[in-house]
């Protein structure tokens, strides 16, 4: 059996990190099985859906990597193929119209709770022989209701949740199609995922209650179910369901700030699944470890430092070339051009940075104008240094600009003059990258241009 997985969002909002984790897992569980994942857009709430949320679900997916292999498909676009299949149904009598006014269901639910009962439809319109109906009102569309099995158990082993047994007399008969025809959700989803020959279904877990419904739907037509994962919800730092309306951000706003794909989809897959204790690993890796049997199953809680830590500690693994060519794209969008310099400034600062954006800031620093920090200035710029400062300054006029030599002149400018290291070395960082906390001297001044370290050091 080929694999076949989707990620089917609805773009109802932004997508967040706790949405596009349910795209990441389908997709690596096709990539890492051969098979192919595909992608479908659930647009039928057209009043909350927006092409713009669209995009965002296009480009976070683009960004960090989770290509498709089939679709987007819009179920917007796919009306026709419902309504075939809802008259295939009918045809077969699965279906069943039904004329209940929405004040008798109001009226009905208000009953059963009141008994302290389940509030469902009761089966009013539903068909058995033998049976009289209501007479039907004119001039009122009927609903379609699908004929639930009355008896038995709709089960299913869930990836993530285990043995989940429902049984049928929980079920009442959902209605597939509103008066005007239009499908409803469960209705739509089933016959995608039947149409798309979608093997595994993975999803977050807000989904187990259709679940039942749409095996039952499934059986109807003829067809057996995917095997299903319900992932466990990912919570934000409160401990609450992430959701936009509680601060979670888009997808794409990681990429503005600077994070990396493949350090996302590190922090991403640890959200939910584990591979023994290893916390770092690169996407090859997380292919051929991904499974569907070491998915977690209590709530993951999202938590930005640990990203941070993620992404850290991927910008450090990274090849100074590859992060110069980020950094360059950056740069240039700051009006900045980088020259030869840039891989090797990136690598002496990629130890302290947990997002490119930081790392350019950094690097910024060797190319354009600095304001240096005010409290450092008046901390380590003061007459009993100048001296030692004009010195180094005159020394490097000349010296050939290796690290070495440079490192040589700091030498011989504390000999003469009696300072300790840290003495002139804070200023000179001070004045040259506008803070003392940079790396060695040397290092930092050998990646500066000479007239930029002589024209930083004699404004002091
Ligand atoms: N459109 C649903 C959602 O965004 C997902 C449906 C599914 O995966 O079956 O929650």
């Amino acid at each position: 059996m080929k694999v076949r997985t989707r990620f089917a969002p609805s773009p109802t909002g932004f997508i967040h990190l706790g949405n596009i984790r349910s795209a990441l897992y389908p997709w690596a569980f096709a990539r890492s099985q051969g098979g192919t994942f595909i992608l479908r857009i659930e647009d039928t709430d057209t009043e909350r859906s927006s092409q713009e949320a669209v995009d965002v679900i296009l480009e976070g997916m683009q960004w960090l990597g989770l290509s498709h292999d089939e679709g987007p498909f819009y179920q917007m676009q796919r009306m026709d193929r419902y309504r075939e299949v809802l008259e295939e149904m009918k045809a077969r009598g699965q279906v069943y119209p039904c004329y209940m006014s929405v004040e008798a269901l109001d009226a009905l639910r208000e009953r059963q709770m009141a008994n302290k009962e389940k509030p469902r439809y009761d089966g009013t319109w539903r068909p058995e022989p033998g049976k009289t109906l209501p007479a039907v009102p004119e001039g009122v569309q009927p609903v379609w209701r699908f004929r639930n099995p009355l008896d038995g158990v709709v089960a299913w082993d869930d990836k993530v949740k285990g043995r989940i047994e429902i049984a049928n007399a929980e079920l009442d008969d959902l209605v597939i199609a509103r008066p005007d025809g239009t499908p409803t959700y469960n209705f739509c989803v089933v016959v995608d995922d039947i149409d798309m020959q979608i093997t595994h279904v993975i999803r977050g877990d807000d989904h187990v209650n259709n679940t039942p419904r749409q095996i039952n739907i499934f059986r109807a037509l003829g067809y057996e179910p995917p095997v299903f994962a319900h992932l466990p919800t990912v919570l934000n730092a409160d401990g609450e369901k992430m959701s936009k309306r509680r601060g979670a951000k888009p997808v794409t706003w990681y990429r503005d700030e600077g994070f990396l794909p493949d350090a996302m989809v590190n922090y991403l897959a640890r959200l939910g699944w584990s591979h023994g204790d290893d916390e770092i690993f690169s996407r090859e890796q997380f292919l051929q470890w991904f499974d569907l049997d070491h998915l977690g199953r209590s709530a993951a809680q999202f938590d930005e430092a640990k990203l941070r830590w993620v992404n850290g500690q991927h910008l450090k693994a990274m090849a100074d070339e590859n992060l110069a060519v980020i950094v360059e794209r950056l740069l240039k969008q700051r009006g900045i051009t980088p020259d030869r310099r840039l891989a090797a400034i990136c690598g002496l600062f990629k130890d302290r940075c947990d997002t490119t954006l930081a790392l350019a800031d950094w690097v910024q620093r060797f190319y354009a104008d600095i304001t240096p920090n005010p409290d450092e200035v008046a901390k380590h710029i003061h007459e009993g240094v100048r001296p030692a400062i004009s010195m180094l300054a005159k020394m490097l006029e000349g010296c050939p600009w290796t690290k070495e030599d440079i490192a040589e002149a700091v030498k011989e400018t504390l000999r003469a003059t009696g300072l300790k290291m840290p003495q002139l070395a804070m200023p000179v960082r001070v004045l040259v990258l506008g803070t003392a906390q940079t790396p060695s001297l040397d290092a930092v001044l050998a990646l500066s241009l000479r007239e930029t370290v002589l024209a930083r050091l004699q404004s002091a």
